[in-house]
């Protein structure tokens, strides 16, 4: 493409546009300035008036401020969105997003295995307004269909499920909601739009927890929803107001510098998951790689179809169950025991940590939550990870 200025890289490749554009010029700092103000002052009584009626004008920074525009303008069109909204955490994006979707007597039907703090947001808290959810497996159209009612007022989804990265038909699935005139919301915080980007599929709304890998310094908790304009103003200058949950600017700004490398992390994390996933595969000890992208994988077709590459976040499972699980994690010297993931280091997981230890029995589903590991593979040294990682499992 022909880039004429600066200004002109919205459609340029992805990291040309993370790094130009929407960074206004402020004396020509190449890196903006974090606007730390909580107001705007005015010259006259007739300017402060213009600014309730102009789109672009800051007042009072919880609804809008300079420094979060900029992350917004590059979020949005990474996705290939018309504009994007930040929020404190990606559980205020989806919190404030449902709030402002739905209202009493709604129903939602949502993919299940989902976000724990998503279930418990349907599950807990807007089942006090009378919304009401039930969950069903992507993987089967029929019990999309079957669970839609009268009352169904969206789809809401994510890329990868939970823990086991199951992926389903993101485009059959859009067909289901357009038949029932449904919208279509997908958390997509584990793909990422560098492997796949849900509005090119035709979803509705995007929601990302930005505290993972857009931001990847593990230092910035936000979160942002992208959409169309005028859908994002309806939000933005309304529900989101009020619920007040806006980015604060400094974080902001961390977001900004994090994007600025978001191409080249998520190059290396997926170069690096690539290795790390082909070891695990060919250890005996490992039972199953939950990675739909590679060949082994029962879903590899649909998954290859869907997105461009794997991200540095996966899962596996160890014949020897929660024991040998128990004894990898603490065996493993540089990956370090947390639950999120995205950022420069790499961590180890397992879903089993939420089961009581003193529980006495296990259905099906807890066992193999139990012999599970997930990994978010970080930046450092491949090799290093490999050693450490082979050595771990051949001492169990
Ligand atoms: C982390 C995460 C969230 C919540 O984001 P926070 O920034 O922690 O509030 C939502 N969805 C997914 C898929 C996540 O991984």
């Amino acid at each position: 493409m022909n880039i004429q200025s600066r200004k002109e890289t919205k459609d340029a490749g992805s990291q040309t546009m993370l790094t130009h554009y929407g960074d206004e010029s402020f004396y020509g700092a190449v890196v903006p300035p974090v606007f730390m103000n909580t107001l705007f002052s005015f010259e006259s009584y007739e300017a402060f008036q213009r600014s309730q009626f102009q789109d672009e004008a800051f007042y009072y920074s919880r609804v809008s401020n300079p420094t979060p525009q900029i992350a917004e303008k590059k979020l949005a069109a990474l996705e290939k969105g018309e504009a994007a909204k930040l929020f404190a955490s990606g559980m205020a994006a989806i919190s404030s997003t449902l709030l402002h979707c739905l209202r009493q007597g709604d129903h939602v039907v949502c993919s299940y295995p989902i976000y724990n703090g998503t279930y418990q947001l349907l599950q807990t808290l807007l089942i006090k307004f009378g919304i009401t959810a039930d969950y069903v497996d992507f993987r089967q159209l029929d019990q999309v269909r079957a669970a839609i009612k009268p009352n169904t007022k969206l789809l809401y989804c994510e890329g990868y499920s939970t823990f086991f990265m199951d992926v389903f038909d993101i485009p059959a699935v859009v067909e289901i909601a357009k038949q029932h005139k449904l919208l279509t919301i997908m958390d997509n915080t584990c793909a990422t739009p560098a492997t796949m980007r849900p509005i090119e599929w035709g979803i509705d709304i995007v929601i990302h927890s930005a505290s993972k890998y857009l931001s990847g310094h593990s230092d910035v908790t936000a979160g942002v929803v992208i959409s169309t304009q005028s859908w994002i103003d309806g939000l933005a200058n309304n529900d989101a107001i009020l619920l007040g949950a806006s980015l604060a600017p400094l974080d902001a700004w961390l977001l900004t510098r994090g994007l600025k490398t978001f191409g080249v992390r998520m190059k290396q994390h997926a170069e690096s998951g690539r290795q790390i996933a082909a070891l695990l595969c060919k250890h005996p000890q490992v039972a199953r790689v939950n990675l739909p992208l590679l060949r082994e994988h029962e879903q590899y077709e649909l998954a290859v179809s869907q997105f461009s590459d794997i991200t540095g976040l996966f899962s596996f499972e160890l014949h020897g169950g929660a024991d040998a699980v128990r004894r990898l994690m603490n065996s493993l010297r540089l990956f370090q025991i947390g639950v999120s993931w995205g950022g420069f280091e790499s961590l180890i997981y397992s879903p089993g940590l939420s089961i009581h230890p003193e529980q006495t029995t296990r259905t099906e589903w807890e066992t193999r939550l139990e012999r599970t590991i997930r990994m978010s593979i970080g930046l450092e040294d491949v090799e290093d990870l490999m050693d450490d990682l082979q050595r771990g499992l051949d001492e169990l």
